[in-house]
């Protein structure tokens, strides 16, 4: 056991009994980890989520459950917690995080990559952060070529159960794509295409609905939260 400081994000709070509440959090040391908050909701206002900042909690060796002592956001980020354009995609963002990564899974990039929203290109860093996601984890398909016949995928392609095709050899029951979404995947994987492609929430959605469709296939349950952040993000 030991008390440490980790630079991270609160990113759900559950009420557990009195004042008492178990959170969520991602950390850049230590990955996923739970926290147990003895005084969650005190006369000072809660602690905040989805806010970068430090951690400070006793590291169990023996329990899953950490004993949280303070968070410090980092004040150049309040705005994470303020605009929804940014609230909304990061609450879909760890809602998938939580069904791939196990506890105390590292993973350090996506520190890097959430910090990005600073940069307002909130559709692109959105996007970005869940393929980094599926790909850390081994759970990307591959798009660039047919898994079929093997041809390069330019135009329309299409997902069955993990595998990508053209849309010449796609099952009947895939899930079809524009071609601008192809556009879009292939820019994940080159550095130049990605600094100067544009996109807009709509084409944003386009990409979510089909890494929405891939996830709950790999998952095997539904992705709840991506239909609250559809319902959301086209009224802001
Ligand atoms: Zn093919």
């Amino acid at each position: 056991m030991e008390r440490v400081l980790s630079e991270g994000i609160i990113y759900k709070i559950s009420k557990y009994a009195d004042n008492s509440a178990i959170a969520s959090a991602y950390t850049y040391g230590y990955g996923r980890i739970k926290l147990f908050m003895p005084k969650a909701y005190s006369s000072k206002g809660g602690v905040q989520t989805f806010i970068p900042g430090e951690i400070d909690f006793l590291k169990k060796d023996t329990s899953e459950l950490n004993k949280f002592y303070n968070f410090r956001p980092d004040t150049t980020y309040m705005e994470y917690a303020s605009i929804p354009a940014i609230s909304l995609r990061l609450s879909l963002y760890f809602d998938i995080f939580d069904k791939f990564y196990e506890l105390e899974q590292s993973d350090t990039v996506i520190w890097t990559i959430l910090k990005k929203y600073k940069t307002s290109d909130y559709s692109k860093i959105n996007l970005f952060s869940i393929y980094a996601l599926m790909k850390n984890t081994g759970y990307m398909f591959n798009f660039n070529v047919c898994s079929s016949c093997g041809a390069k995928i330019l135009e329309q392609g299409a997902l069955n159960n993990g595998l990508y095709f053209c849309h010449k050899c796609a099952p009947e029951n895939s899930f079809f794509t524009e071609s601008y979404v192809n556009t879009i995947l292939r820019a994940f994987s080159n550095q130049e295409l990605y600094k100067n492609i544009k996109m807009n929430k709509y084409d944003e959605l386009s990409v979510l609905d089909l890494f929405a469709y891939h996830i709950e296939n790999v998952t095997g349950s539904f992705l709840k939260s991506y239909k609250l952040f559809k319902e959301l993000i086209i009224t802001i």
